[in-house]
């Protein structure tokens, strides 16, 4: 695949403009608001947005006061959902998109088509984007400075492989990819990281919550060093990998995840609502 942005141009790019704030509760301002995200992957026909009225219908009042939800349907669906969801406060973001604003990428979608869209959120460097398309540390961080250039907050996923977790190098992979792969002008305002261990991912696979506490806590160091002191505390730090109803409660519960990636749980607005609903005990 080709790399658009050299490394060096992706890491200082990336202008801070507005995003959802990811600041949670005044009496707790260490801790980030909750971000629950689904992402739909190639599933969802135009019937398929009933399920955002349902996830809509859920959203309660207490709920809301919890956490945030979005959802990240096909790039078909963007600007339908964004209709069907405008006032509900729940947000819709893309899967990906390129690092150029326009040109001859047959196939491909900006950042800025999709905020035209109606979203605010643009899911990079997924692990099904790395596997299936080859995308590479680099890349994946010129497009989180798109999604930045476009006023949208970019979702960075990092994890390791089976193999990797054998090896005993997960930490050494999720650190490589966090350094490759978040451009240097994020910020708390335009930065989400999910730890997405590629063996968990629709394999009804997780870690324990001791190995979820491990990673997490890598990340939020080395968040230190790319959003500064100040803000470290306050960037979501999402897991993602067969997440359920009947595991969110634990997984939510660990230090420094502050919300989950959701894959096929997703689809459906009750399981969606069920792992977003840990929030309320
Ligand atoms: C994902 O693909 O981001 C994901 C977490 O999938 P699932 O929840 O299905 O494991």
């Amino acid at each position: 695949m080709r790399s658009l942005v050299s490394r060096g141009d992706c890491r200082r790019g990336g202008a801070l403009l507005s995003a959802p704030g990811p600041l949670g509760d005044p009496a707790m301002p260490n801790r980030p608001r909750p971000l629950v995200a689904g992402n739909w992957k190639m599933n969802g026909l135009r019937r398929s947005l009933r399920v955002l009225g349902e996830i809509e219908q859920g959203y309660t009042p207490g709920l809301k006061a919890k956490a945030d939800l979005l959802l990240c349907p096909p790039a078909t669906l963007v600007l339908t959902a964004a209709h069907v969801l405008v006032g509900s406060g729940i947000a819709v973001g893309g899967q990906d998109c390129h690092a150029k604003e326009a040109g001859a990428f047959t196939g491909d979608i900006a950042a800025e088509m999709l905020a035209d869209a109606g979203a605010t959120f643009a899911i990079v460097g997924h692990s099904e984007r790395r596997q299936y398309h080859g995308e590479k540390d680099a890349e994946i961080c010129a497009k989180a400075a798109a999604a930045h250039r476009a006023g949208l907050a970019a979702i960075v996923c990092v994890g390791e492989t089976q193999g990797e977790r054998e090896a005993g190098k997960t930490l050494a992979v999720v650190r490589r990819q966090l350094r490759g792969s978040v451009p240097e002008a994020s910020r708390r305002a335009n930065l989400v990281v999910a730890y997405e261990p590629v063996w968990a991912i629709g394999t009804g696979l997780t870690p324990t919550a001791a190995d979820v506490a491990e990673v997490h806590a890598l990340i939020r160091d080395e968040l230190r060093r790319i959003v500064g002191k100040a803000e470290e505390a306050s960037v979501r730090i999402l897991y993602g990998g067969s997440v359920k109803p009947a595991n969110a409660k634990e997984l939510l519960a660990v230090e420094n995840v502050d919300g989950a990636l959701v894959g096929g749980a997703s689809l459906l607005a009750a399981d969606f609502l069920g792992i977003a609903g840990a929030y309320l005990a």
